[in-house]
């Protein structure tokens, strides 16, 4: 077998893999670095649901450009690692061997399929959205002829593949077991607003229920239908699992890396296992919340880049101090045309872990004035903590322009301002881009927050 030097290794190629090789190339431009991926073209996971529709179209219109990467003089590997001797640092590989100095689990995550529905996964038309060309091809080409879908799991995947769907002309069904859609990144009154779009762009929305199990009724291994345990029977062609995604650790575990909690791997604040020279990143790895260090399932693209850089600058001695110190659980999408963006903790998280918070919300328009042409309302809620108003979480519901605003309220989050100082905040405004510099909706929203403490404390 051919054997191949290199001081940095990773081990995967998504976001994470991508940005710790990218780091890793700006903190330490004499190493060789390789990155080793399964498959020849990486997909742009979160617009995955975009190519079931017009929106995109086409798988080819959404593969990850690796020009740049070549120019950084980063080496790339398709191939699969299929074991790892950690104490002689060489990884064999379906291509070759690898010796390595530094090595970074990067292997993402994997759709997960609760027990109870496996004996869908044998059946012709019931699809999971896993992050590989091949089995997205697949479900998109038999969808082309098909009509009735059944989207099972009412998180932000399943809800923009029944949206992008929908959209294309097919009758669908979203079922979860929560009687709202977006559970944990909304709360109600928002995720109620996100379920009437859902519903005006022709989704059938069925929550408190669940499936439990998927009909082949003819036993010729192609889908009918599902039953859910109501015991509503919902005729499908298509069944489609956005049920989660589980970290892919198959081959940590094999090599005897330490596991933490929900099956990731186990890290520090700058990425490190137990060994200081093995590293995970992404969605492998096991995670904590950024506020109150509790174990998260969170995966999501945005943390996964965070880590990588943290891990790509921390290979041979800590560079910076600040590791990664949990994930604020930051990320936005679209139901039609307006976005809806989440960050940090709701106000019923709060509530159920019992913090005493108060809530500041502002309404507004996302131009000055109003009667700019296509000027879209805009929503702001703060969770705010009612000793010291420190800012917890938000949420917005608005035009486009909501992606970038809530990184504004995740930064104020990881930075651990308060809504005396977001009062204050100075902003850029504009006519055709922002809402009026008078009614800033982050910083009505802190004002009305201070608000609800003043009153409380008289
Ligand atoms: C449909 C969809 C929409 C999403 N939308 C969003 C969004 O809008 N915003 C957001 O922030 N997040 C979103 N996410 C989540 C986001 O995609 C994941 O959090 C992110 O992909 C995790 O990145 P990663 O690099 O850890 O792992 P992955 O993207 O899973 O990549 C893992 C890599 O490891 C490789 N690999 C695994 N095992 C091996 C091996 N043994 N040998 C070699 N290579 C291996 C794989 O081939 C792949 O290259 C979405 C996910 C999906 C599925």
């Amino acid at each position: 077998m051919e054997k191949v030097n290199c001081d940095i290794l990773i081990v995967g190629d998504g976001p994470a893999g991508g940005v710790s090789a990218v780091t890793a190339r700006m903190n330490y431009p004499e190493k060789k670095i390789l990155v080793v991926r399964e498959f020849e073209e990486q997909l742009v996971p979160c617009a995955i649901p975009y190519v079931f529709g017009e929106t995109l179209g086409s798988t080819d219109k959404n593969i990850v450009p690796c020009g740049a990467r070549v120019d950084m003089g980063i080496s790339s590997m398709v191939a699969k690692v299929l074991d790892l001797d950690i104490n002689t640092k060489v990884a064999y590989t379906t291509a070759s061997a690898i010796s390595f100095d530094k090595l970074i689990f990067a292997t993402g995550s994997k759709p997960f399929i609760h027990d109870s529905l496996r004996h869908a996964l044998v059946l012709d038309g019931v699809f999971t959205i896993a992050k590989n060309k091949e089995i997205i091809d697949k479900a998109k080409n038999y969808l082309e002829d098909k009509q009735n879908v059944v989207v099972v799991g009412t998180g932000f995947i399943g809800v923009e593949m029944a949206v992008e769907l929908a959209t294309s002309g097919k009758n669908v069904t979203i079922v979860g077991g929560s009687k709202h859609i977006l559970k944990g990144s909304f709360d109600s009154e928002i995720a109620a607003q996100a379920e009437e779009i859902l519903v005006s762009k022709g989704v059938v929305f069925i929550g408190s229920d669940r499936v439990v199990e998927v009909i082949d009724n003819n036993g010729d291994n192609i889908v009918n239908g599902v039953k859910l345990k109501s015991g509503i029977v919902i005729d499908a062609d298509v069944v489609i699992l956005a049920t989660g995604y589980k970290p892919n650790t198959e081959l940590a575990q094999k090599v005897g890396v330490s596991l933490g909690h929900y099956g990731g791997i186990w890290v520090d604040e700058y990425m490190r296992t137990e060994n200081h020279d093995i590293f995970a990143v992404g969605d492998c790895s096991a995670r904590r919340t950024f506020l109150t260090k509790v174990p998260s399932k969170v995966m999501l693209a945005s943390t996964s880049s965070a880590e990588g850089r943290v891990a790509g600058s921390s290979l041979y001695g800590l560079k910076y101090i600040k590791g990664f110190t949990g994930t604020i659980a930051i990320f936005s999408t679209m139901i039609g045309d307006i976005a809806f963006s989440s960050v940090g903790v709701s106000e019923d998280e709060a509530q159920e872990a019992g913090v005493d918070v108060v809530i500041g919300s502002f309404s507004g328009m996302n131009r000055h004035p109003a009667s700019i042409p296509d000027a879209q309302k805009q929503f702001v809620k703060l969770i705010v903590t009612r000793n010291g108003g420190q800012i917890l979480g938000g949420q917005i519901v608005g035009g486009s322009e909501t992606g970038e605003m809530i990184n504004i309220i995740g930064l104020m989050i990881e930075t651990g301002l308060s809504v005396y100082k977001a009062r204050s905040m100075q902003v850029a405004t504009h006519p055709m881009l922002t809402a009026a510099p008078t009614n800033y909706p982050i910083v009505m929203a802190a004002i009305k927050a201070i608000k609800q403490i003043e009153q409380r404390q008289k």
